[in-house]
C-alpha cells in the first residue's frame, strides 16, 4: 500500500518536471519533440527505483539537467543524451543499446560523457587543473558532451546541499578549478557565474553568508539611487529616440570576495556593487549610447574600455565605462547589441541559440566586428551546414593545437604533441624511462611502444634493464627530447664501441713495438702524452682511442710514435715481447687476430659486398671513419684493398659461438619460375632458414627463371645444407651463393 502510493508519488513528481522541460523546448519541431519524449521515457524506466539524495526520484536529476540544456536552445539528439546522459554508467545498459534506439550520435555523446565521468581527478598537484581542463576538452570529440556535463555539474552544485557534508569540499573544489573556468573559456558567463558562486558557497560557507547579509543591507540602502538612476536614464535616451533595454545588475558574491582579497580592502570599500547593463540594436550605437552616457554623467577617467573593438579571448564584446552617478557614488556601464549579450551570457551555446532564433538578426548584426576567428565561425548564422562536430573542431583548433593530455600511472596530467607515442612519453617522464622501455601498458592493456596516445589515456612503461635505445624509434617519435636523447644514446654507444676497438688496435700494435700496455695517463708520462696526442691532433686519449677504432687514424703509426717517445724517456721496449712478435710475423699471430662475434656496432660491420658468415674465411679492414669492416678474404673488394692498403688490413676469426643469423644473398636458376617458388619456399622452410626477400625475373624465350634471395642462415655449414637441399628440387637448374 505504502510502497503503491510512493511509486505514484515519485511518478507525478517526474511527470511534473518533464511538463516544465516540455515548455522549454517549443523550439524543436514535432518530430524532435517526440524523440525528446521517447528518451524521457526510456530513462525513467531505468533509473526507476533510484532516488537522488534529497529523496526525490532519480529522474528529476536528467531532467533538470536538460532543462538547462534548453536553455541554450540544444538540438534534440543533445537533449535525449542529457536526459540519458548517467544511464551508461549506472543502469547496466550498453551503448549499442542507445544506438538502436537514437542512433550513433546520441549514443557517442552519452558515451563521450560517461568517459569524462571516469577520468581521476587530478586538481591537487600544482598546474594540474590547467591540464586537467585541456584533456577534459581535447577528449570531448562534440562541443555539446562540454554543455551537458556543464549543466549536469550547475544542477549537481545547486542540489549539493542534499548530499552529504564530505562529498562537499572536494565537489566544489573540482568545480572552481575545473569546471568554473571552463564554462568561462568557452563563453558561458552565466554559468561561469554560478558555478563559481556556488562553489564559494561551499567551500567558504562563513564569508560567503556574511557577503550574502552584507549585500542585502546594501541593496536595500541603494534601492532608491538605482531607480532615480534608471528613471534618469530612460529620460535621457528617450529624447534620442534611440530604442534600448536597461537593466540593473549585480557583482557576484565570489568576484566582491575575491576583489576585497586581492586589494585587501572592506566590503564598504567595493564601490561597484551594482551596474547598468544597456542593451541597443547595432554597433553603432553602441557608441552612440556611449556619448549620451558620458553625456549625462560624468566618466570616471582611465575606466573606458573597448571590447567591441578588442573582443576578449572568449569573444566577449561590449563598452564598458565608470560613470559619477547620482549622488556621486560610480556606477559601471556595459553597453551591447543583443547578438553580443548572447555570447556574453552564452559563449559557444550562442550558436544554439542563433540557430533557434532564425536569421533575422542577421542584418542588425552586420559589419560586426568578431576578433577571434573560432567565435566568426560560430556567428556565421549563413553557413548553416557547418555541424556541430565540425564547428567544435575549428574551436578546438584554437583553443589547443596539437596538444594530446594522458595519465601518469599516478595520475599526473602530461601534454605531448599529437601523434606522440609511448617511447615520447616514457622519455618525458625521465630519461632512464625512455633508454630502458621495452613496452606499455595503455589503459591496462599492452601495446607495442610505436602505439600512438590518444587523450585520456593512462600509460605504463615496461621497462627492463638490458632494454636499450633502438634507432628505428626515431622513425615514429614526435617529441624534440625523445629524438634527441635516442641520438645521444647512439652516439655514446658507438662512441665507446669504437673506444674500446681503438685501446686493442693500439695495444696490438704496441707489442710489436716491444711494449705491453698503453703507457698511463699519470703525472711521470704527461710528458709522453702531451707530446703524443700534440702529433695526433687530439684533445684527449679516449678521442685518440675512438679515432683509432674508427680508422680515422692508424694504430701503428701512433705504436711507433708511442714507442720512440717512451725510448726518449727511458723506458726501454721488452726485448721478448720484440723477438716474439719478430718471429711470428704479425699475422699467423693469435694474439693479433681479431675475434669477430658476429655483433655489428658502428665500429664493426659486416661487408655488404661479400656477405661473410661464420665459417667463411676472412679479414678486417679498418675503413677510414668506418671502424672494421669484415670481408671474406676471396671477396674481390678485399683484395685489392689487401694490395693497395695493407696498414689497414686487419687478421681476424671467428668466434667459436657466434649465435645469430646472417644474411647471404643466393642465385637460383629454374625452369618454369612460378611453380619452383613454392617449393624453394617450403624447402628453405624445412631447412630452418627464413627468406628475407626474393626478386624473379623470367627470360621470356627460354622460359628459364633467374631468382634471387635474401636468405638468413647460422654459418657456412648450415648453408651448405640449405643449398644441397635446393638443388635437389627438380625444376632448380643451378644454385650458387651469390
Ligand atoms: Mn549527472
Amino acid at each position: 500500500m505504502v510502497v503503491a502510493a510512493k511509486k505514484a508519488a515519485s511518478i507525478s513528481a517526474s511527470e511534473a518536471s518533464f511538463a516544465s522541460l516540455l515548455a522549454k523546448t517549443q523550439y524543436l519541431d514535432a518530430p524532435s519533440l517526440d524523440l525528446v519524449r521517447q528518451a524521457y521515457r526510456w530513462a525513467d524506466e531505468l533509473h526507476l527505483g533510484q532516488m537522488r539524495h534529497s529523496g526525490d526520484p532519480y529522474i528529476t536529476h536528467p531532467l533538470a539537467v536538460t532543462a538547462l540544456c534548453a536553455d541554450w536552445r540544444l538540438d534534440a539528439q543533445a537533449l535525449c543524451a542529457a536526459l540519458l546522459h548517467d544511464a551508461l554508467e549506472d543502469c547496466g545498459i550498453a551503448k549499442g543499446d542507445i544506438v538502436l534506439r537514437f542512433g550513433s550520435t546520441v549514443a557517442d555523446l552519452v558515451d563521450g560523457l560517461t568517459k569524462l565521468e571516469k577520468l581521476p581527478v587530478t586538481t591537487r598537484e600544482e598546474n594540474q587543473s590547467e591540464s586537467f581542463r585541456k584533456m577534459l576538452l581535447a577528449m570531448a570529440t562534440d562541443v555539446r558532451v562540454i554543455l551537458i556535463k556543464l549543466a549536469d555539474r550547475t544542477h549537481n552544485m545547486r542540489t549539493l546541499g542534499d548530499t552529504p557534508p564530505i562529498k562537499w569540499a572536494r565537489i566544489a573544489g573540482e568545480t572552481q578549478e575545473i569546471y568554473a573556468p571552463i564554462a568561462h573559456r568557452l563563453g558561458l558567463n552565466q554559468t561561469y557565474r554560478e558555478l563559481q558562486d556556488l562553489s564559494f558557497k561551499y567551500l567558504k560557507p562563513w564569508r560567503y553568508e556574511t557577503l550574502t547579509r552584507a549585500t542585502a543591507k546594501a541593496r536595500a540602502r541603494a534601492r532608491d539611487l538605482i531607480q532615480r538612476g534608471q528613471k534618469e536614464l530612460e529620460a535621457a535616451f528617450a529624447a534620442t529616440k534611440m530604442a534600448v533595454t536597461i537593466s540593473g545588475r549585480e557583482k557576484t558574491l565570489f568576484s566582491i570576495y575575491k576583489k576585497m582579497r586581492a586589494k585587501h580592502v572592506n566590503f564598504s570599500d567595493i564601490n561597484d556593487l551594482f551596474g547598468f547593463r544597456v542593451i541597443v540594436n547595432s554597433q553603432s550605437e553602441c557608441y552612440t549610447a556611449l556619448g549620451v552616457l558620458h553625456h549625462l554623467y560624468k566618466p570616471v577617467p582611465g575606466r573606458f574600455k573597448d571590447h567591441i573593438a578588442i573582443p576578449k579571448a572568449n569573444g566577449y564584446q561590449s563598452l564598458h565605462t565608470t560613470l559619477i552617478g547620482p549622488s556621486a557614488v560610480t556606477v559601471e556601464f556595459q553597453i551591447r547589441t543583443e547578438p553580443m549579450h548572447w555570447i556574453a551570457e552564452s559563449g559557444v551555446a550562442a550558436h544554439w541559440l542563433y540557430k533557434a532564433k532564425g536569421n533575422d538578426l542577421a542584418a542588425s548584426n552586420a559589419g560586426h566586428n568578431i576578433g577571434a576567428q573560432w567565435l566568426e565561425s560560430l556567428l556565421d548564422i549563413q553557413n548553416e551546414t557547418v555541424d556541430a562536430s565540425e564547428f567544435w573542431d575549428h574551436v578546438r583548433v584554437d583553443l589547443f593545437p596539437d596538444a594530446v593530455y594522458v595519465f601518469t600511472p599516478k595520475n599526473r596530467i602530461m601534454a605531448l604533441p599529437r601523434g606522440a607515442t609511448v617511447v615520447d612519453f616514457a622519455y618525458a617522464v625521465h630519461s632512464t624511462i625512455g633508454d630502458r622501455c621495452m613496452s606499455a601498458k595503455i589503459n591496462g592493456e599492452l601495446a607495442p611502444l610505436r602505439t600512438e596516445l590518444k587523450n585520456g589515456d593512462r600509460i605504463e612503461v615496461i621497462t627492463a634493464s638490458v632494454s636499450q635505445p633502438n634507432p628505428a624509434w626515431l622513425s615514429f617519435v614526435r617529441t624534440g627530447r625523445a629524438r634527441s636523447k635516442i641520438r645521444q644514446y647512439m652516439k655514446t654507444q658507438a662512441q665507446s664501441h669504437s673506444l674500446v676497438m681503438g685501446e686493442r688496435l693500439l695495444v696490438q700494435a704496441l707489442r710489436t713495438e716491444g711494449y705491453a700496455a698503453i703507457p698511463a695517463q699519470d703525472a711521470a708520462s704527461k710528458a709522453i702524452w702531451d707530446k703524443a696526442l700534440r702529433f695526433t691532433g687530439n684533445k684527449t686519449l679516449d678521442e685518440l682511442l675512438a679515432d683509432l677504432g674508427l680508422g680515422k687514424r692508424i694504430a701503428t703509426v701512433v705504436a711507433k710514435r708511442l714507442a720512440r717517445l717512451l725510448a726518449e724517456h727511458g723506458q726501454a721496449p721488452d726485448p721478448l715481447l720484440l723477438s716474439s712478435a719478430l718471429m711470428l710475423g704479425g699475422d699467423a699471430s693469435t694474439a693479433h687476430q681479431f675475434i669477430i662475434d658476429g655483433s655489428e656496432s658502428a665500429s664493426m660491420t659486416m661487408a655488404a659486398c661479400c656477405h661473410p658468415i661464420p665459417g667463411d674465411e676472412i679479414v678486417g679492414y679498418l675503413g677510414h671513419g668506418e671502424g672494421l669492416i669484415v670481408h671474406r678474404s676471396e671477396c674481390s673488394a678485399a683484395l685489392k684493398l689487401i694490395r693497395k692498403d695493407a696498414d689497414r688490413v686487419m687478421p681476424a676469426v671467428w668466434a667459436d659461438d657466434v649465435s645469430r643469423t646472417f644474411i647471404v644473398p643466393i642465385q637460383i636458376n629454374a625452369a618454369d619460375g612460378q611453380g619452383v617458388l613454392a617449393q624453394i619456399t617450403s624447402n628453405l622452410a624445412a631447412a630452418d632458414a627464413n627468406i628475407v626477400h626474393v626478386d624473379m625475373a623470367q627470360e621470356p624465350t627460354t622460359g628459364i627463371a633467374d631468382l634471387r634471395l635474401r636468405i638468413a642462415v647460422r654459418d657456412a655449414s648450415h648453408l651448405a645444407q640449405v643449398l644441397a637441399r635446393l638443388a635437389r628440387v627438380k625444376a632448380v637448374l643451378k644454385i650458387v651463393r651469390a
